[in-house]
């Protein structure tokens, strides 16, 4: 029996991540659930889970989960804050964390389970983008495991030679292709996305998912903290990773080899493929996703991506190629401009707008340290909302 921590259980990979648990309750035990301040969800789940630990990062919410499963009758404990979650994921009785916070809010609980030689199933790109760094120094050095969950990093985990050591040349891969839907504007005119609202944009084509990931789908900044995301995690250098898009979301990605062999994986648009292929791993365990219908599928097509409909991909790699506090600084700015977006204090193509400028006024440091990553963080949020007064 494999003791869970599920982070960011209320969320869209959190809820999936239960839902492929609870096939295998001889498999897995949950030990902890978290939230920021969903405390009904969270209650929901663990009346059906019976975890040992139940966090959530605002106080007056674990006042009333507390009071509610008391009520119940549930032994669950409930802890508060940013600490507690750094505990349930780094706890002894653990042996897997699914990663699944939104945002840089994520990184230190994220870390705490690298730190404590976990299994860290990571759905929390942020983290991986703000301290890649520290993030994969940690992984190694606590003898812990780091296994993708977005669907594009797992597929090329797949893809990838099994007990690769990271050198690419070694493992005869010559470039990874990471696809991409396009999101909701692929092929809208120029013109019509000045007017873009935040129902549009959260309205992705393939696949549902929380808020913040929706709009970086739309303005593809998605991809561009994937391409940070696959560089670390696969040791590959901007020029390997080409962004192609795929509108049908089948194919997740692919591996392309000196000798010509391009290695895919694909699948039905469902993030319990790699949530389940994550937690069986090594062996392949049922998700419930129903089986690929090819010849309903019948073609699949490819473009290029248009940097100039998809500015944010261009900042993206000129970010990982600056290196040192840049990607931390992207990634700062892009959340308080999706935030901003979404309660309509800032219009759809002002996002990349916003994040252009703060990379621009944020000068570039070295950032060996964890302290060193959040004070770039905080100084871009600060830096950017100044710029969304501007805009
Ligand atoms: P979501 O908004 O649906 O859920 C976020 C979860 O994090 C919730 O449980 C929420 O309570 C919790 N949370 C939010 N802010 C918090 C804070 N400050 N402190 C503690 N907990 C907090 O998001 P999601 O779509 O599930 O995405 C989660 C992560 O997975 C993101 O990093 C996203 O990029 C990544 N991801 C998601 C998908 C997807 O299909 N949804 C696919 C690939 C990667
Ligand atoms: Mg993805």
């Amino acid at each position: 029996m494999q003791r869970i921590t599920v982070l960011g259980a209320t969320g869209s990979i959190g809820k999936s991540t239960l839902d492929v648990l609870a096939r295998h309750p001889q498999q897995f035990q949950v030990y902890a659930l978290t939230a920021n301040r969903q405390w009904r969800l969270l209650f929901e789940q663990c009346q059906q889970f019976k975890p040992r630990y139940a966090v959530l990062l605002d106080a007056d919410a674990a006042e009333q989960l507390q009071t509610q499963l008391q009520q119940a009758g549930l032994a669950t404990e409930v802890l508060q804050g940013a600490d507690a979650l750094a505990q349930v994921a780094s706890a002894p009785e653990v042996s897997l964390v699914m990663a699944a916070i939104v945002g840089a809010a994520g990184l230190k609980p994220s870390l705490a389970a690298a730190q404590a030689g976990k299994r860290v199933l990571l759905a929390n790109k942020e983290a991986l983008v703000m301290s890649g760094e520290i993030f994969m120094r940690a992984i190694q050095a606590h003898g812990a495991t780091l296994l993708p969950i977005d669907s594009e990093h797992n597929a090329i985990f797949q893809a990838m030679p099994a007990g690769g050591n990271g050198d690419l040349a070694a493992m005869g891969v010559r470039r990874i292709l990471l696809t991409a839907s396009g999101g909701p504007f692929r092929t809208a005119p120029l013109a019509s996305l000045k007017e873009v609202t935040p129902e549009q944009a959260c309205a992705h084509p393939n696949w549902v998912m929380g808020r913040k990931i929706s709009v970086d789908s739309a303005t593809m900044m998605n991809k561009g903290l994937e391409v940070i995301e696959a560089h670390w995690l696969f040791n590959a250098s901007a020029d390997q990773i080409q962004v192609v898009i795929h509108p049908q979301s089948v194919i997740h990605s692919m591996v392309e080899y000196v000798d010509g062999s391009v290695l895919a994986q694909l699948g039905n648009p469902d993030m319990r493929t790699p949530i389940a292929y994550a937690l069986g791993y090594p062996e392949r365990i049922e998700s419930g996703v129903s089986a690929l219908d090819l010849f309903k599928i019948a073609r699949l097509d490819f473009e290029a991506p248009d940097v100039q409909r998809f500015p944010c991909i261009a900042l993206a790699y000129a970010a990982l190629r600056a290196g040192g506090s840049a990607p931390a600084v992207l990634n700062a700015a892009n959340e308080v401009a999706v935030a901003a977006f979404l309660e309509r204090r800032l219009g759809y193509q002002s996002i990349a707008t916003v994040i252009e400028r703060t990379l621009a006024k944020v000068s570039n440091t070295a950032v060996d340290t964890l302290e060193q990553v959040l004070a770039a963080d905080a100084l871009a949020r600060q830096v950017a909302q100044e710029q969304i007064q501007i805009c």
